[in-house]
């Protein structure tokens, strides 16, 4: 176990299925998803069978259409310990919804995790990480609605998401309107002058194992932080239904499916994990 200077990194999973995908999305609409081969109760029951065995406990962060479909899924994970997030309603991205449907949707998501579970909802993650420069008004709508983390930020550029020159540290930041609530990065490594994501989903699947391993041990090491890892369950089902869409989204979508579950595997066994709530812990009391 290599857990560089001591660090707990976050294991978090943002619990949605296949057809929910951001780089899917021109190919499937949303009034198609009732009619969709659903996968994700089986391969987010797997990650629990993985996790439990290293006796890892972290952070799901769900999607308001699989607790709907599936709230005895979301009650498994909370019994098991792990922690209850929220990854929103519709996975519209948050820069192309208004403030007020921005609020409304969050806020349902927020109510149904809390009465499937019986228990206060502090974090969220926007869908493909859509808090940037443009709606960062999203984070003043998440003070006004308890919550007391967000991990929606990849301080990188990408086009989809990403507030280049953003903090990668975890800790508090003020959101416009003048309140303060805690910010988890993704994580993210220097490599030849540009700051690239190194924590998960794509990435994880794109680099090899080895590279993970070293950019991870690096930002604990090097960088002296933890880390945050993020998956998907359908990234460990190879078997999913085939969706048409661009080249490049079926790049991103479907690369190296196959040997993503022995990735993990080899990550869990190799790093030490815990929930975002738990490494928080230390801002969330500044409060
Ligand atoms: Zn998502």
């Amino acid at each position: 176990m290599s857990g560089a200077n001591g660090h707990v990194n976050a294991m978090t999973v943002d619990v949605e299925d296949y057809f929910h995908v951001s780089a899917l999305a021109e190919t499937i609409s949303r009034k198609d998803w009732a009619s969709m081969e659903y996968r994700a109760e089986q391969s987010t029951a797997r990650l629990l069978e993985m996790f439990a065995q290293r006796d890892i406990k972290a952070t799901f962060f769900v999607l308001g259409w699989v607790t709907q479909r599936s709230p005895q899924l979301i009650r498994r994970i909370h019994d098991a310990g792990h922690e209850i997030a929220c990854h929103g309603l519709t996975h519209e991205l948050v820069y192309r919804q208004t403030p007020e449907v921005f609020r409304t949707e969050t806020r349902d998501s927020k109510a149904m995790l809390e009465d499937a579970i019986g228990a206060p909802v502090i974090g969220y993650r926007a869908a493909s990480y859509s808090i940037t420069a443009q709606s960062l008004w999203a984070l003043d709508i998440l003070c006004d609605l308890g919550f007391e983390y967000d991990s929606s930020i990849f301080p990188i550029a990408h086009d989809r998401y990403g507030i280049p020159g953003a903090s990668t540290r975890p800790g508090r930041i003020r959101a416009p309107g003048g309140r303060e609530i805690v910010e988890f990065p993704l994580s993210t490594k220097k490599l030849l002058g540009m700051r690239v994501p190194v924590a998960g989903g794509g990435y994880f699947r794109l680099m090899p194992y080895w590279f993970t391993r070293w950019a991870l041990n690096s930002v604990n090491r090097d960088d002296d932080l933890p880390f945050v890892f993020y998956l998907h369950p359908w990234e460990i089902d190879p078997g999913q239904p085939r969706v048409r869409a661009s080249l490049l989204s079926r790049f991103r979508h479907y690369n190296n499916l196959d040997v993503c579950e022995q990735r993990l595997r080899a990550l869990i066994g190799d790093f030490r994990f815990s929930t975002m709530r738990n490494l928080l812990r230390p801002h969330l009391q500044a409060a």
